[in-house]
C-alpha cells in the first residue's frame, strides 16, 4: 500500500527544495532539503534580537547566503519553513515575542515569502523540532515492503526537549497539537513540592530542577562541597567549571556522586516521559536538545526510571528514544513543514506573496 504524502498546491517541478530556518536566542541555522529529506547544502550565522529589524537582517544573511551556494535548488525552492522560540501565531506568520529576545509581533512568513518569491510557513521551534521527527525522522516502514517511498510517519508522537529549557511538541493524529496560545508546556507542571521558585513564577516546576542548567548547577554544588573530587578534577580543579558533560563523564567512570546527580536526573525525565504518555498514548517519545546529545548514559538513566515506575509496561528502550535528527531537528522540521505540509498549514497557516 503506497502512502502518499500530502502535497502543497503550485509546486514547482517533481522535486521541490524546501530551506528549513532553525532561529535560536544566539544562531540562526538554515538547510536546504530535498524531497526525501536529504541535507543539500546548510548555513549558520548569529542572530541580532534586538530588534524586529536587526532579527530579520540576520535571518535574511543566513537564507541569502545559502541559496547563493546552491543556485540550482534555488530554482526549485518550493517554500521556507522557520521555527522559532516563544510566541508564534502560525496563521499569519508572526513571532509574537520571546523572553530575552526583543523581537514583537515580527511577520516573519510574510517577510520570506516577499523576498524569496515562495510560500512560507512558520511555528513554534518545539513543535518544528516535532513535526520533523514525525516526518523526516522517526517513520515506521511498511510491513508490506521495505521500498522508501511506502514509509509511513507516526501520527502520535511526543517530542521532548531538554536544554536551556524543558517543552514537548505534542503530534495527535498526525496534526501538530497546539492549544489556545502554546501547549506542551511541560517543563512548567509544577510536580514537586521542594520550594524551588521558577522563573515562570510558579515553584517546583520541573523545568527548574532537570533542564541543562539546574543540571550543571547540582554539579556544580557536589563539586563544592567536596562530594566528588573525580568532577572536581575533571573540570580543571575549579568547581564553577563543572558542566553536565562532567558530571555523565564521571558517572560512566563510577563516580558515586555524579551517577546519583544522573540517576536524579533520569527519574525526572523519566516523569516528563510518563506524563507524556499518559496524556498523549503516543507510539513514540522522543527526546532532543542539548542535554540529551549526552545519549546512552542518560537514555540509561531515563529507562530505568521507567521501569521502576511502570514495571508492566513494554521495554521503555522500545519507545522512548533520542532525536533521530539530533541538532538538525529544527532546521530539518522546518523543511518539514513544506516538504510534508502539516494539515493546519494547508487549510491556514501558509504566507504567500
Ligand atoms: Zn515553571
Amino acid at each position: 500500500m503506497k502512502n502518499s504524502h500530502t502535497t502543497l498546491p503550485g509546486l514547482p517541478g517533481e522535486t521541490p527544495i524546501a530551506l528549513g530556518i532553525d532561529i535560536g536566542g544566539t544562531k540562526v541555522a538554515a538547510v536546504l532539503v530535498g524531497p526525501d529529506g536529504t541535507v543539500i547544502a546548510r548555513e549558520r550565522g548569529p542572530v541580532a534580537p534586538q530588534s524586529n529589524q536587526s532579527a530579520l537582517d540576520s535571518i535574511f544573511a543566513v537564507a541569502d547566503r545559502l541559496l547563493e551556494s546552491a543556485p540550482a535548488a534555488r530554482a526549485r525552492l518550493a517554500g521556507i519553513g522557520a521555527g522559532a522560540p516563544g510566541g508564534v501565531d502560525w496563521r499569519r506568520g508572526v513571532l509574537t515575542g520571546a523572553t530575552n529576545l526583543a523581537w514583537h509581533d515580527l511577520p516573519l512568513g510574510q517577510a520570506l515569502s516577499d523576498r524569496y518569491g515562495c510560500y512560507a510557513a512558520v511555528e513554534n521551534d518545539v513543535n518544528v523540532a516535532a513535526w520533523g521527527e514525525r516526518s523526516l525522522g522517526h517513520i515506521i516502514m511498511s510491513t508490506v515492503t521495505s521500498n522508501s517511498a511506502d514509509a509511513a510517519p507516526i501520527d502520535h508522537l511526543a517530542f521532548v526537549t531538554v536544554g536551556t529549557g524543558i517543552g514537548a511538541g505534542l503530534i495527535e493524529d498526525g496534526r501538530i497539537v497546539r492549544g489556545k496560545r502554546g501547549a506542551g508546556e511541560i517543563g512548567h507542571i509544577p510536580l514537586l513540592d521542594n520550594g524551588v521558585l521558577c522563573k515562570c513564577g510558579m515553584s517546583g516546576c520541573l523545568e527548574a530542577v532537570a533542564a541543562g542548567p539546574a543540571f550543571g548547577a547540582a554539579g556544580r554544588d557536589a563539586a563544592a562541597r567536596g562530594e566528588s573530587p573525580r568532577l572536581l578534577e575533571l573540570a580543571g580543579g575549579d568547581p564553577a567549571a563543572v558542566s553536565a558533560v562532567h558530571i555523565i563523564a564521571a558517572a560512566q567512570e563510577g563516580d558515586s556522586a555524579a551517577q546519583r546527580l544522573l540517576g536524579r536526573e533520569g527519574h525526572y525525565l523519566a516523569l516528563a516521559a510518563l506524563i507524556c504518555w499518559r496524556m498523549l498514548d503516543p507510539q513514540l517519545i522522543v527526546f532532543g536538545g542539548g542535554l540529551s546529545e549526552a545519549g546512552p548514559p542518560l537514555f540509561d538513566a531515563i529507562w530505568a526510571n521507567v521501569r521502576r515506575l511502570r514495571p508492566h509496561g513494554p521495554d521503555p528502550a522500545t519507545y522512548i528514544l533520542p532525536s533521530a535528527l539530533g541538532p538538525d531537528a529544527g532546521a530539518l522540521g522546518a523543511a518539514a513543514l513544506i516538504l510534508r505540509p502539516e494539515p493546519g498549514f494547508l487549510a491556514a497557516g501558509l504566507v504567500t506573496h
